[in-house]
């Protein structure tokens, strides 16, 4: 009970300089963020390295492309939608959740994840090529009940953040609202294909604020039409100009292929989405997960090495574009490798089966009949946290893309079985559409991460030899 009034008051406090920073003048927002980190180090210091809490300061103090968009963001996103994210992504899952999953793992001896990732449903109003709900079989639902009661338990272990894929999320709607609304304390992040996006939902996002969308593109409208179906592209448009115009979060899903790897990363492209007021843009890399997945849009390594380089300079501190881009499979140096199996996140299919990944369709725990805690401790879970990371080499982080042999093995150890209930896909079946990809990205792999390596170091040692001076 003490701890809940102290939550609460904690909370209260960081909404209150939330509010007066909002207020500020442009001029005086900059030394407001940096007075919300210095309290969120005084409350939370042991959360986060001091370094981390250096670099935000570092951030919000210096003109940058980045700044620049933090003041666009605060000028163009509803006050109430980005506080709310704040509070709930940031200050109760980021900071606080954060650091109560930390603890509540080493209570139940094994890892707690800091995000939920779980389908309402497997059903679609669209029928997307190679589209993984699809690959699930039969229609399936998570009722609003079990919704609640995964939500409830897992944030009793601190989990605030949770996301939502599917099927089409916004197949379920109305019960979506109502989980979101209960759970106001939390941030949930859908990632839809945005052809249900209607003013009655904006107006639900508004009132409630925390709720975030990630629309699914593939590229111009030849390309997201080609996969999803003639005139899905204008409507996926129109969902972003809606969205817009009631100020609230939302960006896109974008999965990379030997085919479209570029187009979704030119500039053409990019301008086009900040046209439309994206902030974010998360790149999936393509995975051939399936019995009928094709390895043909799998990238080569010349491909791979270009994604690499081009998302760094989108999100560059200067140059590229104003638009956060995250590239799942380049990018695990910042998480320290495979976050799933429960280490950093998890998947929950809209049967129920709770899964180490979204790609990743093994597992022996369901929520209907076994506790969240127990789902967490199933074997292949434990296995994930003893075998992560799975490669030293960043760049090689999957144990099913770029270490295939490691999945197989785990899969075998376990007894998991698959969760495809029309098409079971054996762990040898799905690993050897890997083997000759990762064994064809390792040299590249490597050298990219020797230089990454050596860049780092040379940036550590400049800065100890400037503060010495
Ligand atoms: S299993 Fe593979 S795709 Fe999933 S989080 Fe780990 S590295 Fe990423």
């Amino acid at each position: 009970m003490q701890n809940k009034i102290a939550h609460a008051a904690e909370r209260k406090t960081f909404e209150l300089i939330l509010d007066g920073v909002m207020k500020y003048t442009k001029k005086e927002r900059t030394k407001g963020f940096i007075q919300v980190v210095n309290a969120i180090e005084k409350v939370l210091g042991d959360v986060w390295s001091k370094d981390a809490y250096d670099k935000m300061r570092e951030f919000l103090g210096t003109d940058s492309k980045w700044s620049r968009q933090l003041e666009h963001i605060i000028d163009t996103v509803d006050p109430h939608v980005l506080k709310t994210l704040m509070l709930n992504a940031g200050y109760e899952g980021g900071f606080r959740g954060f650091r109560d999953t930390m603890k509540n793992a080493e209570k139940i001896g094994c890892d707690v994840p800091y995000v939920v990732l779980f389908d309402p449903t497997s059903a679609c109003n669209l029928h997307c090529t190679g589209c993984w709900a699809a690959e699930y079989g039969k229609t399936l639902n998570l009722s609003l009940e079990d919704m609640d009661s995964l939500v409830t338990q897992a944030k009793e272990l601190g989990t605030h953040n949770f996301m939502m894929t599917g099927g089409e999320p916004l197949v379920r709607k109305a019960d979506i609202v109502k989980l979101c609304e209960k759970h106001n304390d939390c941030a949930f992040m859908i990632f839809t294909n945005g052809t249900l996006v209607d003013d009655a939902f904006c107006e639900d996002m508004k009132r409630l604020g925390n709720i975030w969308l990630s629309l699914s593109v593939e590229g111009f409208s030849s390309a997201t039409d080609g996969r999803r179906g003639e005139g899905t592209f204008d409507r996926v448009m129109a969902a972003m100009d809606k969205l817009h115009s009631y100020g609230l979060v939302y960006g896109t899903s974008i999965c990379y292929t030997s085919v479209n790897y570029k187009d979704v990363t030119s500039d053409e492209f990019l301008d086009m989405l900040l046209s439309k007021g994206v902030l974010f843009s998360w790149y999936f890399h393509y995975m051939p997960v399936g019995n009928d997945a094709s390895t043909d849009l799998l990238l080569n390594p010349e491909q791979r090495e270009y994604m690499y380089h081009r998302i760094r300079a989108i999100r560059d501190w200067e140059g590229g574009k104003p638009i956060f881009t995250m590239d799942f499979q380049n990018d695990a140096e910042f998480v320290g490798g495979c976050i799933a199996g429960g280490k950093y996140y998890c998947h929950v299919n809209a049967n129920g089966d709770v899964e180490p990944c979204v790609f990743i369709h093994y597992s022996s725990a369901n929520i209907h009949n076994m506790s969240w805690v127990d789902c967490l401790h199933q074997p292949l879970f434990l296995a994930y946290q003893k075998g992560q990371p799975f490669n030293e080499n960043m760049l090689r982080p999957c144990p099913m893309l770029e270490n295939p042999g490691r999945l197989t093995q785990m899969i075998r150890e376990t007894g998991a079985v698959s969760t495809d209930l029309l098409s079971p896909e054996s762990s040898e079946h799905l690993c050897d559409k890997c083997t000759a990809y990762a064994q064809s990205w390792q040299p590249c792999a490597q050298h990219l991460w020797e230089e990454n390596r050596a860049a780092k170091q040379a940036t550590a040692e400049a800065k100890s030899a400037q503060a010495a001076e």
